[in-house]
């Protein structure tokens, strides 16, 4: 029989997180405050963060230890899968041997708990009682309500307007978790009252919902502030499935050439690709390709520059491609990758060429899901299938000039919350929207120059 799926056992699991900021040849600019433009220090943080996860934020140690209760949570899902995909090579007809981690296993069907799980530990050791935080499509709120129910925090969840209207299985998996769910903009705060001022019908964004969380988690107490992705300690945290990845690789005697992962705020690929970016540093010949989506083209027709991650400007400056904070991409099903920039460490990366992006279409991006669906059984979130069209152009290569490449991919979620998208493209209703660029370019030309 093939090998098709490798698994690790449970003493196997990675108990320590990799931090590439030891490793990295240019570490990212710091994160500036946005009224002095100076460096922002750990007092500026704390009052929506814990020190811990600040600690971690600007930590240069390479291995950071994950603790015990973390573990034992982890250790519900954890270690995943990897799968080699021997229908998928068989059906494309490449001599690519194509491999994929399987993150849809965690119980709310994507990577994100491989975070929430440890902010909420911090938060919780450090006497925080409440967490505020936003989601778009609803991955992230799970992942927090999920993880605010295990630590007994309450959470609330400022979900973007469009989503709470149009996604109603996330907001209740939310809620049957104990967070409080309410459509953004919201009455809530100052954010949402002035968003609603200016148009009663505000269709929501993530950058606005960020907002509202963030003011929510600075002026009350015992609340603080999560997110999802971009930030430094949430790239650390993913880490864990690069680090399963290769000792699963191994396991089978391979290493990839080529490592892809779509990216929306840069998590899930920093989670696949940090740990061998590493190897990278010291010589390997690895590639790592992000893929994103054209309608929200970040690394790959953004400007490299400071600037907010909300709407109100809020937060810090931090250093990032961006398409402007007040951009707002087009509607594609793929929710979790219409934010406006990029983490900081996969955007110094990219900057200094150790990583790969490429855009795609949506319409082009399904039918990957479905040749995967198809073949590989899973149906994958549609933010998946972003990294999946991008696997399969760089096997159907593999094809045409006879090389037998190894490819890696993390499957970040399943789709099965998702299925709207699919009905949309099986009726022939999805579109495909041109590049934004007139617009990109307008929310550019509104950002602070330093
Ligand atoms: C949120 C999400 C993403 C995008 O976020 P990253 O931080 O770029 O990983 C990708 N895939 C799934 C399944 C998600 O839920």
């Amino acid at each position: 029989m093939k090998e098709t799926k490798i698994t690790l056992s449970e003493k196997e699991m990675p108990t320590r997180w990799y931090n590439i900021m030891a490793d990295m040849p240019n570490l990212p600019k710091p994160p500036l405050h946005p009224g002095t433009k100076q460096p922002v220090g750990p007092e500026d943080l704390s009052a929506i963060f814990p020190m811990a996860l600040i600690e971690q934020e600007v930590s240069q140690e390479r291995w950071i230890d994950i603790p015990e209760e973390v573990l034992e949570i982890y250790s519900l899902w954890r270690p995943s899968p990897l799968y080699r995909a021997h229908r998928l090579e068989k059906a494309l007809g490449t001599p690519a041997k194509i491999y994929y981690k399987y993150e849809g296993v965690s119980p709310t069907g994507s990577h994100k708990p491989n975070t929430s799980i440890p902010q909420a530990y911090y938060n919780k050791q450090a006497g925080i009682k409440r967490i505020a935080t936003e989601t778009g499509a609803g991955q992230w709120g799970s992942s927090m309500a999920l993880a605010g129910n295990l630590f007994g925090l309450d959470v609330t969840v400022y979900m973007v307007k469009v989503s709470y209207d149009q996604k109603p299985y996330r907001r209740i998996t939310m809620e049957t978790w104990g967070a409080s769910v309410h459509a953004s903009p919201s009455e809530l705060t100052q954010a949402g009252k002035k968003a609603l001022e200016a148009d009663p019908n505000n269709p929501g964004s993530l950058g606005l919902a960020i907002s509202e969380a963030v003011e929510d988690a600075a002026t009350k107490d015992e609340t603080n502030y999560s997110l999802g992705s971009v930030l430094n300690h949430v790239c650390l945290h993913q880490t864990v499935i690069g680090l399963e990845a290769q000792k699963q690789m191994e396991m089978v005697g391979d290493y990839p050439d080529i490592i892809i992962g779509c990216c929306g705020g840069g998590s899930n690929l920093a989670g696949i690709g940090f740990p061998y970016i590493r190897d990278k540093i010291s010589g390997k010949d690895v590639r790592v390709i992000a893929v994103e989506p054209s309608s929200c083209p970040t690394l790959t027709k953004g400007e490299f520059r400071y600037d907010f991650g909300d709407v109100a400007g809020l937060t810090p400056f931090l250093m990032m491609y961006t398409l402007g904070h007040d951009f707002i991409p087009p509607g594609i099903h793929a929710g979790g990758l219409r934010y406006h920039a990029d983490a900081p460490l996969v955007c110094q990366l990219y900057h200094d060429g150790l990583i790969e992006a490429k855009a795609y279409h949506q319409t082009g991006v399904f039918e990957a899901a479905l040749q995967f669906a198809r073949t590989e059984a899973i149906i994958p979130a549609p933010e998946t299938a972003h990294a999946i069209r991008g696997v399969i152009d760089e096997a159907l290569l593999c094809k045409e000039e006879g090389k037998e490449k190894t490819i890696l991919f993390n499957l970040s979620g399943h789709g099965y919350l998702d299925l709207q998208a699919y009905a949309d493209y099986m009726d022939g209703k999805l579109s495909d929207y041109e590049y934004p660029e007139e617009k990109i370019k307008d929310a550019l030309s509104k950002l602070p120059t330093f």
